[in-house]
């Protein structure tokens, strides 16, 4: 359309004197659209694709003799991988749509023990080998105003993440509590822990500190990025800690009025 999109920057000097720059970046707005709208566009084209991929493979990794050990093996990797890609598309999509569109107002009550209880579950099955400790700790009738899949999406994102960057043996806690300034949603880990250096860059999609593990654990590389979205649709805020070696404590803050039995005052927060 052709609305002008104009960013302020105000400085303010010693003398009293100030300086006020104002930039068009109406061009570098709509750029950065086509960015998002081609990466939707790829994504959904890509879908079809790989569903009709996975289900030939699916057909032969069921019908080859079983003595065919080496093709089988083969055929699972392109399995595995195909699935990889798929969960990709899954999480692109996903993105793109919590970039791109405006938050749903009409929010609903959601009840935090049985979602987190859930999800500690499926946290439990996902390395049993590791056999972690993971512990929750949520107030029954707990509740948050917000969509649902969006805020399962994101807190399911925190806590496989404590699962994979954690090892055997290791203990994660998952935590709501409320108090005067809101609601707070924490994963604590005494897992491998992140350098300090890479804290500020760590919700940028594709952002890892470590290359080398990317393939071992099998991630998008999107999990913080929609984390992070999802938070900002909700007038929320992340706070990440950590310490290389020792652990990570991820957190979500909510504000009051999206907590607990409070009437709504104010939607914009
Ligand atoms: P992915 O896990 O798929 O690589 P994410 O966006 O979820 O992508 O996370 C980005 C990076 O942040 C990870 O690659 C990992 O290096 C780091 N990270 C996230 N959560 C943790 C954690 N709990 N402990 C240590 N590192 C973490």
């Amino acid at each position: 359309n052709d609305n002008i999109l104009l960013e302020f920057t105000i400085t303010r000097f010693g003398g009293g004197e100030w300086l006020v720059v104002v930039r068009d970046v109406t061009r570098l707005h709509n750029l950065e659209q086509m960015r998002k709208d081609f990466v939707a566009n790829v994504s959904h084209e890509l879908k079809t694709p790989l569903t009709v991929l996975k289900g030939y493979l699916e057909t032969l990794i069921d019908t080859l003799p079983p003595e065919q050990t080496r093709m089988h093996r083969a055929l699972q990797q392109m399995d595995q991988q195909s699935h990889r890609m798929d969960a990709l598309i899954q999480d692109l999509l996903l993105l793109a749509r919590l970039e791109g569109t405006e938050p749903d107002n009409n929010y609903h009550k959601i009840m935090l023990a049985p979602l987190l209880r859930r999800l500690q579950q499926d946290a439990l099955s996902l390395h049993p080998e590791k056999a972690q400790q993971i512990v929750l700790e949520v107030a029954p009738d707990a509740t948050l105003l917000g969509d649902h899949n969006e805020i399962q999406s994101a807190f399911s994102n925190l806590i496989t993440n404590a699962v994979k960057y954690t090892p055997q043996a290791g203990r994660i806690d998952i935590r709501w509590w409320e108090d005067d300034l809101g609601g707070h949603f924490s994963v604590l880990d005494n897992g491998v822990g992140i350098d300090r250096q890479h804290l500020p860059r760590l919700t940028e999609r594709f952002y890892r500190p470590d290359h080398s593990r990317v393939t071992h654990t099998g991630g998008t590389g999107l999990g913080l990025s929609i984390v992070k979205h999802v938070l900002i649709r909700h007038n929320a805020r992340l706070n990440i800690e950590s310490t290389l070696g020792k652990g990570s404590c991820f957190t979500c803050h909510f504000p009051r009025w999206r907590v607990g039995d409070e009437e709504r005052k104010d939607v914009g927060g």
